[in-house]
């Protein structure tokens, strides 16, 4: 079962293109259970410098578990995950591999930005102050530089007017695009996206895809997970589809017209 659209086929082409390079993400056999429930069965996925990766799947199949172990908020039982060739996790040294202590931890995570469902804002702090947190708290930028370059964020999600306006005082639209204005204020290697429009109002879905559809074009390194099938089509390089803890499937989004394995044409069924 080799075939062009294989996970071990899309994984080698992508890995291939990348001259020479370590992609942004490169996870083998990662592993994570819950007790005795295995949610993450080994999963493979490359995701090269500038991708976007729609990962899909039904509930419950690990996508979520899979973002998380990425960016340190799960420990993964087995396989590895890199990020710009680093491993994640562990310092390697004279042929050895130590867990990291905090501090390293804080640096790993800092190159990677994460969207929730839920938009997490800090509730008492203004939109500005939000975004200029994690960058004055953490990388410890000067405070004049980061509002600069929170303003600029802002303008690029389109809330300029908000800046001084509170989270409450947003619509669950406007405050995911402050929510991915923070996550970009890192300067992020990586972009996680975990089901970013769910909890909206399907009329606010709209404005937030079209602020990733911008990352998309600024040449983001992305991985989405999502049930918009519209944006996977159109903004994914490739589509990746989970079940039961599983790479089921992964190819171009054209996979979405042709998928070859029945339980992802039957999940794709649902969204026509
Ligand atoms: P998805 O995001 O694809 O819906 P998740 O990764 O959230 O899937 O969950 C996969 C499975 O792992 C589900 O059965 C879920 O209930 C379970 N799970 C996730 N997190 C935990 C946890 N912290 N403790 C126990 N079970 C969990
Ligand atoms: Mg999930």
């Amino acid at each position: 079962s080799e075939g062009p659209l294989t996970p071990a086929a899309a994984t080698a082409a992508s890995a291939s293109a990348a001259s020479g390079q370590p992609p942004m993400l490169r996870a083998r056999g990662v592993r994570k259970s819950f007790g005795s429930l295995e949610v993450l069965k080994g999963i493979d996925m490359d995701v090269g410098t500038g991708e976007v990766v729609v990962l899909l799947g039904p509930s419950g199949s690990g996508k979520s578990t899979f973002l998380r172990c990425i960016n340190h908020l799960e420990a993964p039982d087995g396989g590895s995950i890199r990020v710009a060739g680093e491993l994640i996790g562990y310092r390697e040294h004279k042929g050895r591999v130590h867990h990291l202590r905090p501090r390293e931890v804080t640096r790993q995570r800092r190159d990677i930005g994460m969207v929730f469902q839920h938009f997490n804002l800090f509730p008492h702090q203004t939109v500005l102050q939000n975004v200029i947190e994690a960058p004055v708290g953490v990388r410890r930028r000067p405070k004049a530089e980061a509002q600069e370059r929170a303003h600029e964020l802002l303008r690029r999600v389109g809330l300029s007017e908000k800046a001084g306006s509170y989270p409450r005082q947003l619509s669950g639209g406007q405050q995911q695009r402050v929510a991915i204005a923070r996550a970009l204020a890192m300067q992020p290697k990586l972009m996680l996206f975990d089901e970013p429009t769910s909890a909206l109002d399907p009329e606010l879905v709209g404005e937030v895809l079209e602020t990733m559809r911008d990352l998309v074009r600024d040449g983001l390194t992305m991985v989405v997970v999502t049930h918009e099938i519209a944006f996977a089509r159109e903004a994914a390089d490739r589509v990746v589809f989970m079940d039961e803890g599983r790479v089921l499937e992964s190819g171009p989004p054209s996979v979405l017209d042709r998928p070859s394995n029945p339980r992802t044409q039957a999940f794709l069924k649902r969204f026509l």
